[in-house]
């Protein structure tokens, strides 16, 4: 029963579609943008040698109404004709236009009636110089008339090297200039964006000097002009008398783009200290591109795009990798510089998809690349920040042991100290330092030496917590710095420290510490030097009393005396 339904439904559709006049739109003066995507007929001429006065004589036989009319082609070497019936149901002439808002076709002739039973014609497309368009607009608008009550075909024929993508709609004179104007302000937002993001970098980099900011703003501008070209703005506005460079700089756009973009990656991601292998194919990827790049202006379009096309699909899998790599090994700019990454990968899969014709082309599929790179570019601006961030970190640490180092040390000493004047709320200063370390390196070697070090700077880093904070003074000396802690409290760490390196060998080595405590307890405390002067007097002393023990430092009995009299 069911099945029967549907068949009649089906007869029904069928019906209407293949109905002549159903196919025809009807043109007003104040019509908004009708899509023509499904009332258009459709031939493929595979030679491209069919004239427009045979295609014509023959269009009832070669024409196809279609129905599911895929709006991008994909490459193809051939020409393709579309049709499209126009009707003016009124009893005045009317005028509207015909809109094709992929720019990039190479050769785009078109007839347009023109009121009179004839035709308007035009040869235009990116190969000719941009002032063969009867409308100075990014994309293609043809203007057509047609007599009172009358119908008639337009014609168009479209012939590229790169990917022939149709997105051709009916639309009156104020529905364009609306539609147009949204769309203006939409590009004045994504340039504008880009814009910003230069400037704002710019003057980041001025500060910073780091020279990953030329790589990241490089890369911004060679994007920023490569979407210009995308959508047609380049053509109008930069060279509008060279077809040359309206198509030859999308490819050295790209190139650029594709090169600064991985050595910025390279960089922000600090892939020669986490992966050298990957490295190395970075770096011929890079090669590579730089060769592509200078036989870019001396080769034809044809030849360039698949060799582009791949290196741009090897560029981002590289930069991929490599991101991920540095983000499991721990960098935080590589965290923000996959999101970024993954969000752009998906939005230019999506472009990719309508390019080669998985994905119909409308306004999101022919813009989603470009939304997601402004997206990206932020993102990325966000990893160099973290990069500066990071910089700075290591400035602050100590290679071999991952505590923080000396100059970590020097610089919040004194601000603790600062603390415990406002708040007088207790702080302690632990000093620490291996016994007989020399002769550990004697029997063992320096190197087994240093992964003694290591090692320890490990049961450190695990056992010492926030807001405590471990450092490598020097040699095998070890300062932790207890904010909060009185004299019970640090002790009892000391000793905790103290039994947890004793019982068990440090790199196979059987190690013991000896560990000098003091607490802030009086001004005389706060004087530059004195709290640390304090605690290695009591590691002395531990040393003194047979080492692998802690002592807490006490002040000389005549000195307490005055201290508590002042
Ligand atoms: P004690 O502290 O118990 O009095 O004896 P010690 O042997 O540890 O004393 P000292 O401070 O005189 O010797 C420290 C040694 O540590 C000297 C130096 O060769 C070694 N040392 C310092 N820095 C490093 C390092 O980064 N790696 C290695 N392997 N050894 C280091
Ligand atoms: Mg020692
Ligand atoms: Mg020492």
């Amino acid at each position: 029963m069911r099945a029967i339904l549907l068949w009649g439904m089906l007869l029904l559709v069928g019906g209407v579609i293949t109905d002549a006049n159903a196919r025809s739109i009807a043109v007003t003066g104040d019509m908004p943008a009708a899509t023509v995507q499904d009332r258009m007929a459709f031939y493929e001429d595979p030679d491209a040698q069919l004239s427009f006065e045979r295609l014509r004589a023959r269009a009832p036989e070669l024409m196809q109404q279609a129905d599911a009319m895929p709006t991008g082609l994909g490459f193809s070497r051939s020409a393709y004709w579309v049709s499209i019936e126009l009707h003016n149901p009124s009893s005045e002439p009317v005028s509207a236009f015909v809109r094709q808002d992929y720019p990039l076709i190479d050769h785009l002739s078109v007839w347009m009636p023109d009121g009179t039973g004839g035709y308007q014609h035009w040869e235009t497309g990116d190969r000719t110089p941009y002032d063969t368009r009867p409308i100075a607009v990014r994309d293609f608008v043809f203007p057509f008339t047609l007599a009172p009550g009358s119908t008639q075909t337009a014609y168009l024929r479209f012939k590229s090297d790169g990917p022939i993508n149709l997105g051709l709609s009916v639309v009156s004179a104020p529905a364009l200039l609306n539609i147009t104007s949204s769309e203006q302000l939409l590009f004045g937002a994504y340039y504008g964006g880009f814009l910003v993001l230069v400037f704002y970098n710019l003057i980041l980099f001025l500060a910073v000097k780091d020279s990953a900011y030329v790589y990241y703003m490089v890369y911004v501008v060679a994007y920023g002009f490569y979407m210009s070209v995308h959508n047609g703005l380049a053509f109008q506005y930069l060279w509008p008398g060279s077809p040359w460079a309206a198509n030859q700089s999308l490819l050295l756009l790209l190139g650029i783009s594709l090169l600064f973009g991985l050595h910025f990656s390279r960089v922000v991601c600090s892939t020669r200290r986490w992966s050298p292998g990957l490295d190395r194919v970075a770096v011929v990827l890079l090669v590579t591109t730089a060769a592509l790049l200078l036989v870019t202006p001396f080769v034809a379009y044809q030849y360039l795009i698949l060799a582009y096309s791949l290196l741009t699909v090897l560029v981002c899998v590289t930069i991929l990798v490599l991101g991920t790599l540095s983000w499991l090994k721990g960098s935080v700019p590589a965290r923000y510089f996959m999101v970024a990454w993954i969000g752009l990968m998906v939005s230019v899969l999506i472009y990719m998809g309508k390019q080669f014709g998985f994905f119909p082309h409308n306004f999101f599929t022919q813009n989603s690349f470009q939304m997601g790179s402004l997206v990206e570019m932020v993102l990325l601006s966000l990893a160099l920040g973290a990069r500066v961030n990071e910089m700075q970190k290591l400035g602050f640490s100590d290679a071999l042991t991952g505590l923080a180092n000396r100059r970590k040390f020097d610089q919040v000493l004194p601000l603790e100290l600062e603390k415990w004047h406002q708040s007088k709320s207790s702080f302690a200063l632990l000093v620490m330092d291996i016994d007989h370390f020399k002769r550990i390196n004697d029997e063992h070697g320096h190197a087994v030496g240093d992964k003694v070090l290591a090692a320890l700077g490990q049961l450190l880093r695990k056992n010492v917590r926030r807001p405590s904070l471990a450092c490598r003074f020097g040699g095998e000396e070890f300062v932790l710095l207890l904010p909060g802690a009185g004299a019970e409290q640090a002790m009892g760490l000391a000793e905790r420290l103290r039994v947890l390196v004793s019982t068990k060998p440090l790199a196979e080595v059987n190690v013991t510490v000896s560990i000098g405590v003091a607490v802030c307890d009086s001004f005389a405390m706060t004087r530059s030097g004195a709290l640390f002067e304090a605690a290695d007097t009591a590691l002395y002393a531990a040393k003194q009393a047979g080492r692998n023990q802690c002592l807490l430092y006490e002040l000389p009995t005549e000195e307490r005396r005055l201290v508590e009299a002042v």
